[in-house]
């Protein structure tokens, strides 16, 4: 195990600051896992939100066809869940922004927060 630090550079766009922060990896093989699911993923909301339309898009390609600001809704949530946002309502470009291919750890933090609701709602 081993302590990594990334900074990345300020948004100009819209304000946006890398948090320097220390993430707790473990290492099996080839492979990196971030373990710390409680720290702030250091990741542009652009980014995270971007792939969790496609994110979405691929897995309710139904509801996306029909219903895709519902679907724009939901990935704004994950957005502001998994990077703690304290803004409510998306930036309005949110409401056009083209889905991105998620990448493995955003898609596999989609996933883990949909069992979890799935769970919650059994009870
Ligand atoms: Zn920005």
């Amino acid at each position: 195990m081993w302590i990594a630090s990334e900074e990345g550079t300020a948004c100009s766009n819209c304000g946006w600051v890398p948090q320097p922060k220390a993430v707790r990896i473990a290492t099996t093989n080839d492979r990196l896992c971030e373990i710390t699911g409680a720290a702030r993923p250091d990741q542009h909301p652009d980014q995270f939100f971007g792939q969790a339309l496609g994110w979405y898009r691929s897995r309710w390609p139904d509801r996306w066809a029909q219903k895709e600001k519902s679907g724009r809704w939901w990935a704004w949530q994950q957005t502001r869940e998994a990077l703690r946002l304290e803004r409510e309502k998306p930036p309005g470009r949110y409401w056009s922004m083209a889905p991105a291919p998620p990448t493995a750890p955003v898609a596999g933090k989609l996933y883990s927060r949909l069992i979890a609701f799935a769970r919650a709602r059994r009870g």
